[in-house]
């Protein structure tokens, strides 16, 4: 298995870079509760160093061709798929997740971002506009520096799908990973620079939450991408407000899956089960109330049930294993603190409900029959694996009480009726949809939220928006009329 420990904790201006004088981070692998590395949080030097440095970088940087800078993106990508198994390996001993959804969902994703981007970068232009004889040119322009700051869950995906679409524009980037998991980020900046990458754009700081603040209230600073819960996300704002700097906020959900009558119904569990136990629950996206109508109920949950009995719990690196461990210790306790309150506020547990077993911080997927809205559970994003069915009898109904949350990131329906899958998802309030699929997130198409669950969006062309800014040049080609 992977070594775990990195060559130093931060990548600044194209290197390893090490400053104990920075308070410790230990990375625990989640499935023993093991210390598998130490890193240290990024000193204010530090912190000065890696923005210098990217102020530096992107110079450099946006003086290069759109094709040479995705020519260095799309090698990255070729270099990751490569190294699939190891970075992989890593990102499972970061998280806990299973091998086999690591092999197939992270340093695969973020290899699928940079080859989107780097495809794109040479094709960002601006239009021209004729005006009689005058005319304008509008000229798309990265932003400058950078900043993205990862939540825990996906530290490989995250940090490549900021980073693709921010160099592609030609801008700098300096990541802060979740402290949590602090390690694949590192890679994610190494084989940038084995690509050719120039040295001080894409630099990795290490750190908690203050060093976070630090880089998003610096004014070398030009924009901020958080991944994060909505709590962070306010602050997070408010901090990049101040300084007008642009956003990207992709925050927390409480999403929705309608599943009506006519559903098929291996689909409907089968997306349920994806929207809820991937990632051992621990997905943004995830679409954690399950509305389920009234006529398929008892059948969706007895078929729910005997498919999460085949559930392979177990240690993440054995490939046959797919449920993991929650992250950490803190993420467990606050998963069983939801379990607890789903039963005392009267929920009908079907499957799960406590801590596995076994050492590290496993909690058996569970699922709450007759849940009503009012319930916690079916209020609060909990994070972990419990799915919350709730029973629902006309069309307006479902709608009306799956939008009634601040949340606003995803949702999706199960349906065999063409007409009405798209009438039900069109009034439903989320940024990311799925008709009879769920929590499918390729490169191609835009992802973000709506409501409190964020602004902007990322992947697709869409992210390009976020990452770049339009000059409009007027030519005046006559005679200046002026009044006096
Ligand atoms: P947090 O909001 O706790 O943290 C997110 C990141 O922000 C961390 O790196 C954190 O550092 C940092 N941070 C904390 N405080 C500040 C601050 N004041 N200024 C700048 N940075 C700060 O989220 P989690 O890591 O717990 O991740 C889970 C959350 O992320 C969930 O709500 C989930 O829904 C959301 N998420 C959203 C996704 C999306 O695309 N919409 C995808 C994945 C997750 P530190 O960890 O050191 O505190």
């Amino acid at each position: 298995m992977t070594n775990a420990q990195p060559k130093a904790s931060h990548f600044i201006n194209g290197e390893y870079v090490e400053d104990t004088n920075g308070q410790q981070i230990n990375c625990i692998f989640p499935a023993t509760g093991e210390t598998i590395a130490t890193l240290h949080s990024a000193t204010p030097e530090l912190i000065d160093r890696a923005l210098d440095a990217a102020k530096a970088g992107q110079k450099t940087w946006a003086a290069m061709s759109g094709t040479e800078r995705g020519r260095v993106l799309r090698r990255a990508a070729d270099i990751m798929r490569e190294r699939n198994h190891e970075l992989s390996q890593l990102e499972t001993l970061d998280t806990g997740k299973p091998l086999q959804e690591t092999l197939v969902a992270d340093a695969t994703s973020a290899a699928d971002a940079l080859e989107y981007f780097g495809g794109l970068a040479g094709s960002l232009t601006g239009e021209h506009i004729q005006l009689g004889d005058d005319w304008v040119y509008t000229k798309r322009e990265p932003l400058g520096v950078c900043v993205g700051i990862g939540a825990w869950n996906y530290p490989t995906q995250i940090a490549a799908w900021k980073g693709a679409p921010a160099l592609a524009c030609g801008n700098a980037m300096v990541f802060k990973p979740s402290e949590t998991t602090p390690l694949c980020a590192l890679k994610v900046a190494e084989i940038l620079h084995e690509a050719g990458l120039p040295a001080g754009v894409y630099n990795v700081v290490q750190g908690y939450g203050d060093v976070g603040a630090a880089l998003v209230s610096d004014p070398r600073v030009d924009k901020v991408s958080l991944t994060g819960s909505v709590p962070t996300g306010r602050k997070v704002y408010a901090a990049a407000a101040d300084g007008m700097k642009h956003v990207t906020m992709e925050l927390g959900g409480k999403s929705p899956i309608l599943i009506f009558d006519d559903a098929d119904i291996e689909d409907a569990v089968g997306g349920a089960i994806l929207g809820n136990f991937y990632s051992s629950g621990q997905v943004c996206s995830n679409g954690t109330r399950v509305f389920v109508q009234k006529g398929i109920k008892d059948a969706f949950l007895a078929r729910l049930k005997e498919r999460l009995e085949t559930v392979v719990m177990g240690d993440p690196r054995d490939e046959a294993t797919n449920f993991g461990p929650m992250v950490t210790a803190n993420q467990m306790n606050i998963v069983l603190g939801y379990l607890e309150k789903g039963v005392a506020e009267g929920a009908r547990l079907i499957s799960g409900g406590k801590r596995a077993s076994r050492d590290g911080f496993f909690i058996e997927p569970t699922v709450f029959a007759d849940v009503t809205d009012t319930m916690t559970i079916a209020q609060e994003e909990i994070f972990g694996p419990v799915l919350s069915v709730l029973d629902f009898e006309t069309e307006e109904d479902a709608i009306a009480r799956a939008n009634a949350t601040e949340f606003g990131l995803s949702a999706g329906v199960f349906t065999k009726d063409l007409t009405r899958a798209h009438r039900v998802i069109g009034q439903l309030e989320a940024g990311s949809c799925w008709i009879n699929t769920y929590n499918l997130a390729p490169v191609e198409a835009p992802f973000g939220g709506s409501k409190m669950s964020g602004v902007g969006r990322e992947n697709s062309k869409e992210a390009i928006n976020y990452y770049s800014q339009m000059k409009s040049v007027y030519v005046g080609m006559g005679p200046v009329d002026a009044p006096f």
